[in-house]
């Protein structure tokens, strides 16, 4: 059985727009003839999640759950769905997504998260690469009580851990303050969060050895949590990408934890064709016993900044005003710009960064145009924007001007990693990048439909149930009786991305309904309003009710 769901419900409305019934009824038996329900979802192509083959039936929901999936039920509804022609499916889970603007805002109608709605999901990871803050309850309570549409389930992250005891600083933790940021940890999986993520690719994280992240990870272990990893290098820039994926693994062996790779890629030129070796380290660790399973976005692009992407990791030491020091010292200057060629060169040259952060003079050109339009070699340009960026946070909030799609994948390694059986569809959705917008309907529309490298029904097992398997999310993921009602209703024909990497900011189409926990929050491809979600958390695990170790 199921373990009962602590969660941190809202159930607002906005407007005549009424939800059905809020109880929570778990159904003790199976739909009778003519038993009242609130909705039916009739006669849609249903893919419940699971590796069965898909059938025409009905969906019916009462209350927040679901209460039927066949082909032969009798019920009477105030509402019914004809689904003929539709796929009906649960609704997307997206394992990793910086979805912050959207549900943090202080504007209600940004808060419903109409990125992720209109592509069909209903819950989103939130705290990923590293990023989560320990304080799990108290963020996860406000976002609940501030009224969202997705549900959200959060991660503990390494870096806020790493930065409340080290600060920025390069160097390795004394004994008592790795107690300090086990017992962060620690806090963090008491108050629910699904596992410790990290993002050891970006600094401070960057500055941890693999001792130090196994010994925290470990209290993430303890608690059931599971190990996900924006890994240290997915190319050439430290211990490589086979380097990393092994070290990834080790962590999780040594902590006794399961391991997930976030958004995995072979990323720049250096390692292009290496998604072979990749799955192979990950098939004969998963023979050996370590239960590793991975996400991937559908775009030849990732989404960074010119700093993390082109900057040598000892320059940012210290933080911004360090790095600003460093840039004015000519000698220090000169180190910077030679390995800043080199890491340019991995990324595929100036042509492959495309600005990308919106509201700013260089916003949809290439680093190589700005670098011609100001005369200046692309390094000097790309410091020009670095520096302004570190300047604006300084007096305010208006930095990160420097994001960046960056074109460094291989098509062969992305298609090669999408037929994983081990693999989820993830966003990585992050301001700027078409991903946020598009992510799910990409992935259909151009892999399932034009070229054809995975099925429907796989794309649907990528997005759903094998998602909420590798979360162990209580009672998401699949169409089943006495499940969350997060019901997707799409158009086969219809469902398509809008957003590209020039205007990354279209709502994507082809949803017709969208249930987040019984509540319609997508109607005819638009969001109701309807604020539904919830903050997924975990049952307080074993190990929490004695005295936080530190
Ligand atoms: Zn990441």
């Amino acid at each position: 059985m199921p373990q009962p769901l602590a969660s941190l419900s809202v159930r607002r409305t906005i407007g005549s727009l009424s939800v059905a019934a809020a109880l929570l009824c778990v159904a003790g038996a199976a739909a009778k003839a003519d038993e009242a329900v609130d909705v039916i979802i009739r006669g849609g192509t249903i893919y419940d999640g699971g590796e069965g083959k898909p059938f025409v039936g009905d969906v019916a929901i009462r209350g927040d759950q679901i209460v039927y999936v066949g082909k032969s039920g009798r019920y009477s509804a105030g509402k019914i769905i004809d689904a003929k022609g539709m796929i009906v499916a649960p609704g997307f889970i997206d394992p990793h997504t910086h979805a912050d603007s959207f549900i943090r805002s202080p504007d209600k109608a940004v808060r419903v998260n109409a990125a992720w709605l209109n592509q069909g999901a209903t819950t989103v990871m939130i705290g990923v690469d590293g990023s989560g803050t320990p304080d799990v309850a108290e963020d996860s309570g406000k976002l609940a009580a501030s009224g969202i549409s997705t549900n959200i389930v959060p991660f503990v992250g390494f870096g806020p851990v790493r930065q409340r005891v080290l600060g920025q600083d390069a160097r390795a933790p004394s004994p008592a303050e790795l107690d300090r940021m086990k017992a962060l940890v620690a806090k963090g999986m008491c108050e629910g969060a699904v596992g410790l993520s990290t993002g050891l690719f970006y600094a401070p994280q960057s500055f941890s050895t693999t001792g130090e992240v196994v010994a925290v990870a470990r209290e993430a272990a303890r608690r059931g949590g599971i190990y996900d990893t924006h890994q240290r290098d997915e190319s050439s820039y430290s211990i490589g990408l086979l380097g990393s994926v092994k070290e990834a693994i080790d962590i999780g062996r040594e902590a006794g934890m399961p391991v997930h790779f976030a958004h995995l890629k072979a990323l720049g030129v250096d390692v292009h064709g290496q998604a072979g070796a990749v799955i192979a380290a990950i098939d004969a660790a998963r023979k050996a016993g370590v239960d590793v399973t991975a996400d991937q976005y559908p775009w030849l692009a990732s989404g960074s900044s010119l700093d993390a992407s082109l900057l040598p990791r000892w320059a940012v030491d210290g933080g911004g005003p360090a790095l600003l020091k460093r840039l004015d010292d000519p000698t220090m200057l000169e180190r910077i710009r030679g390995e800043m060629q080199e890491n340019l060169r991995r990324r595929g040259g100036a042509t492959a960064l495309l600005l990308i952060a919106q509201g700013f003079p260089w916003t949809g050109k290439t680093l190589a145009e700005v670098a011609a339009e100001w005369k200046l070699d692309s390094r000097d340009a790309a410091l020009r924007i670095i520096r302004q960026s570190v300047e604006a946070k300084d007096q305010g909030p208006r930095g990160g001007g420097t994001a960046v799609a960056s074109f460094n994948m291989a098509q062969a390694d992305v298609d090669l990693l999408m037929k994983q059986p081990w693999m989820v569809t993830s966003s990585d959705g992050s301001d700027g990048h078409p991903r946020m917008f598009a992510t799910f309907p990409e992935k259909y529309v151009r892999y399932v439909r034009e070229r054809k490298v995975i099925d429907l029904a796989t794309f649907i097992r990528q997005s759903t149930g094998r998602t909420a398997d590798i979360y162990k999310l209580d009672r998401r993921g699949y169409l089943r009786r006495g499940y969350f009602a997060d019901v997707l209703v799409f158009d086969p024909d219809e469902y398509a991305p809008r957003a590209d990497y020039v205007r990354p900011r279209e709502l994507s189409v082809g949803v017709r309904k969208l249930f987040v926990n019984g509540a319609l929050a997508v109607d005819d491809g638009r969001a109701t309003g309807v604020v539904a979600g919830r903050a997924l958390l975990r049952p307080r695990p074993a190990g929490c009710a004695a005295p936080l170790p530190g």
